[in-house]
């Protein structure tokens, strides 16, 4: 058997309902599981490198407060309530820009407790999986992670980016070629690349999925649902994309797609 995690980014109080509902309804319907990170509380100016702003914020409507709680968007919450396959992990705390590459494990300590709190207080179900923003981790921040999650999603790890006493397990999953590893009673995994991005070759995306879905046991495949309604004009093509995916994935007998605490049980 082969297993495939679906892990959505960066729904946040501003996120329409909608766009959720377009993307992830064909996986819903065949018993798939989406795991969402969710921001815990939105801040409504991160802004990219190059000085646009993020584009999960694209519904913000002209003033809006510095940060904006998961709780201020009732009818999101309660949409997330209704439909179980929707599985809620903890995405960073306010999403700044490389927020979870702070070296001070104070800071990344009392941002995992508020945004745990905060969507715990929303009426959302305990998120048992953690991702950074950007997917990027100090040694600091890592080590308060794994204090309170079981499981950790990232892109890839680095060594100079552990905590020292990890390196000797690190070095071992290197020499192993192995994609997850453990750290105590934390799974940390990696996942390929967004494969389901926009700034991807529509042609071979599917193409790129099934290699990877087949090259491993366990693959994280990652997306962000703004990509496909950009400045909130859905886009057909992608969505397309994503919905063949949906289908594949339901079409293989061997091939089980499940949720970041079906790994933690
Ligand atoms: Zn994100």
């Amino acid at each position: 058997m082969r297993y495939v995690i679906l892990r959505d980014d960066d729904t946040n109080a501003l996120t329409p309902v909608e766009c959720l509902e377009r993307l992830y309804r064909p996986f819903l319907d065949r018993g798939m599981p989406v795991n969402l990170a969710v921001i815990p509380s939105v801040a409504t100016s991160t802004t990219r490198p190059t000085g646009e702003l993020e584009g999960f914020l694209f519904a913000r409507n002209g003033a809006c407060t510095e940060t904006v709680s998961i709780g201020n968007n009732p009818a999101l919450v309660r949409y997330l309530r209704e439909n179980t396959g929707f599985r809620i992990v903890q995405h960073g705390f306010r999403h700044r820009y490389f927020e979870f590459d702070t070296d001070n494990a104070a800071d990344a300590s009392a941002w995992l407790e508020e945004g745990r709190r905060q969507l715990l207080s929303a009426g959302l179900p305990e998120p048992d999986a953690f991702v950074a923003p950007y997917d990027r981790y100090s040694a600091a921040s890592l080590k308060e992670c794994a204090r309170r999650f079981r499981v950790i999603s990232g892109g890839w790890y680095e060594l100079r980016r552990l905590p020292r006493a990890w390196w000797p397990r690190y070095v071992w999953k290197k020499l192993r070629g192995e994609p997850h590893w453990r750290v105590g009673r934390t799974l940390l995994l990696s996942h390929p690349g967004c494969l389901l991005s926009c700034q991807r070759p529509y042609d071979s995306m599917l193409d790129n999925v099934i290699d990877a879905v087949r090259g491993g046991e366990l693959t994280v495949l990652v997306t962000h649902w703004w990509e496909y309604f950009w400045k909130g004009r859905p886009n057909e093509a992608f969505i397309g994309r994503l919905h063949a995916v949906a289908e594949y994935l339901a079409s293989q007998k061997d091939v089980r797609v499940i949720s970041f605490s079906d790994l933690g049980a």
